[in-house]
């Protein structure tokens, strides 16, 4: 059985600045990240050297940020927050700490715009309390792949990507103003046909936007005994230009809007603005 060592911290800051358009602020209320992707990089932003060595085994909870961001928001120019801009804030540790749903409901209360990000269904759990600032929060949901091998390979310990199309669904029927992020597109592994199509299918049935982002690749994962190590060559040489024309053709023809989630200059500004 696998296990995660939790260590508790207290922070004196809980939001930090974003670089990301339409988002002013970040909050990430856990550090490292229980669902392990393959392809996650976010290890290499975070300063605490045990979790990013030991992605997915360490996770830091910021047990004092519901305190602290209730004092921050008294201070703070109103404007959107993304929520689990790092690591995923719904992770299962959530489940037992609560704090997203407390951050969340502080932001909202306060007038802050919310943006949450997410792998885990947990995030219906709060629907009751966000659907009390509908107008003030939209939801996406990560989604690469529906093939349960390849989901099991890149996202191993993350709920199964049919789990969180459900989830979507359940969000966008409550109202909430929903989105997709298919990325990173990974060649080879989930840049077929059949993904793209049942992708735009879920975003029509749903009117959600999509975000599509390709696969940054870090040198940690030129490891030889990287699993996505095979595949790095094919990404280098791929013609990201052209996947994403025929992606953007596909969205066109089925009326979803769909653009790229980041370019690369602005992708590494953006996240070392967040931590
Ligand atoms: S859910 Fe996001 S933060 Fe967590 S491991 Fe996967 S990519 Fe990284």
């Amino acid at each position: 059985m696998v296990r995660a060592r939790v260590l508790e911290t207290n922070v004196y800051k809980a939001l930090s600045r974003s670089g990301l358009p339409d988002i002013d602020y970040a909050l990430n209320p856990y550090i490292g990240c229980w669902h392990s992707c393959t392809y996650c990089y976010a290890r290499i932003y975070v300063r605490n050297s045990v979790v990013s060595r030991n992605w997915g085994s360490v996770i830091l909870v910021k047990k004092n940020i519901v305190e602290v961001l209730s004092r921050e928001v008294k201070r703070l120019k109103l404007g959107a927050v993304g929520v689990g801009t790092i690591t995923d804030a719904y992770q299962p540790l959530e489940a037992i700490y609560g704090l997203t749903r407390r951050s969340i409901d502080v932001l909202l209360k306060e007038g802050f715009q919310v943006s949450i990000q997410t792998k885990n269904p947990l995030i219906l759990r709060d629907l009751d309390l966000l659907e009390k600032h509908r107008d003030h929060v939209d939801i996406g949901l990560t989604i690469t792949t529906f093939n349960p091998r390849v989901a099991e390979f890149i996202e191993p310990r993350a709920p199964p990507p049919k789990a969180r199309a459900s989830a979507l669904r359940k969000a966008s029927e409550r109202g909430f103003k929903t989105w997709i992020f298919y990325g990173p597109v990974i060649p080879s592994l989930n840049d077929d046909d059949s993904t793209i199509d049942e992708i735009i299918e879920l975003a029509k049935d749903t009117g959600s936007k999509i975000f599509i982002d390709r696969l940054h690749v870090k040198s940690f994962m030129y490891m030889p005994n990287h699993p996505l190590n095979e595949l790095i060559s094919l990404t280098r040489k791929y013609e990201w230009r052209s996947f994403l024309t025929k992606v953007m053709n596909k969205c066109l023809k089925a009326g979803v809007k769909c653009v790229e989630a980041f370019t690369k200059t602005y992708s590494q500004r953006a996240l070392e603005e967040f931590i």
